[in-house]
């Protein structure tokens, strides 16, 4: 009977707990939506990224990031910009991460062109001769054959638009261990909540594996639908829209970073046209523009769930 209370207390004292930390990390959510983004812009220094013909990827992706940043403080002047680097140089993408998750940024934003190859085509114009010393029963012998001469040649590929990642669920382990470190940091801020609780939330702790895969499914949730808002605008901007997507084997900034992530590519630099484009004001002004109307519509839309939340 004395064990049954126990168990008893144990488990009632468990459900309070938890619907008491659930509170108060909902209590935390609610008093944040959007106030810190971070923008990587990709590549840099020693690593050029994709070429185009006049242009690399890393020096078009810092310009459109540091644009960004100016649209960004003009349209969402409450919004504060982090940007992983601001001049041509290489950080790794653990420091990106590092940089990213030290500035605790609510929103990760990584910048960069598209490039795709060109095909190769190979075409019969001729023939010519070849010959061969052969060697049958110990005696040589000279043998003549025809053989084929090619041309090769290639043809550009005419991939051109935008397209936007969010990480791939599949790589998600390592996503659950950032969560698992965000949550370190919201205890942490929780002056309500005791030391011993805190120590009481260790690794193997349900509440902790529940709070946890909720952080997961939030940055999941949140990057999905920024990302489809990005390609939507794209489209109506008039802009060739590739999709939102995952990327098969995973991109490994996004899924380091304590936030929703998502890598636009801005378009193929390896496209004559889009090439142009991407290094014109216009061009940047333009997907400027669209980033910020998505990130405006992101935020709106923050707001208006933590309005439904609060009632
Ligand atoms: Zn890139």
């Amino acid at each position: 009977m004395k064990q049954i209370r126990l168990i008893l207390a144990y488990t009632i004292g468990i459900l309070v707990f938890t619907f008491v930390f659930c509170g108060l990390v909902q209590a935390q959510n609610q008093t944040k939506t959007l106030k810190r983004i971070v923008i990587d812009p990709g590549h840099g220094g020693t690593d050029p990224g994709a070429n185009g013909r006049y242009s690399t990827e890393a020096a078009v992706s810092l310009s459109i990031s540091l644009k960004l940043a100016e649209y960004i403080h003009e349209s969402l002047p409450d919004i504060e910009v982090v940007l992983t680097r601001t001049t041509d140089v290489f950080n790794s993408v653990v420091e990106k991460a590092k940089i990213a998750n030290a500035a605790k940024g609510d929103l990760f934003i990584c910048i960069h062109t598209n490039s795709a190859d060109p095909s190769r085509n190979r075409k019969i114009i001729g023939h010519t001769t070849k010959t061969h010393v052969i060697k049958k029963n110990g005696k040589k012998r000279t043998v003549t054959v025809q053989v084929p001469l090619y041309k090769v040649t290639y043809t550009p590929s005419t991939a051109r638009g935008t397209e936007t990642f969010i990480y791939n669920v599949v790589k998600s382990e390592q996503r659950k261990e950032m969560a698992s470190q965000a949550l370190d940091e919201i205890v942490e801020k929780l002056d309500s909540v005791s030391e011993r609780q805190i120590n009481e939330l260790n690794e193997a702790d349900p509440t902790r594996a529940m709070m946890t895969s909720l952080l997961t499914q939030q940055y999941f949730q949140r990057a999905a639908s920024l990302a489809l808002t990005i390609e939507e605008e794209f489209k109506n901007s008039g802009r060739i829209s590739r999709e939102a997507k995952q990327r098969q084997k995973g991109i490994w900034v996004l899924s380091a970073v304590q936030m929703p992530a998502v890598l636009i590519e801005t378009g193929f630099i390896s496209n004559p046209e889009d090439e142009d484009y991407l290094n014109s004001d216009e061009g940047q002004n333009q997907i400027c523009e669209t980033i910020t109307k998505s990130l405006i519509r992101y935020k709106n839309s923050l707001e208006n769930q933590k309005k439904s939340n609060a009632n």
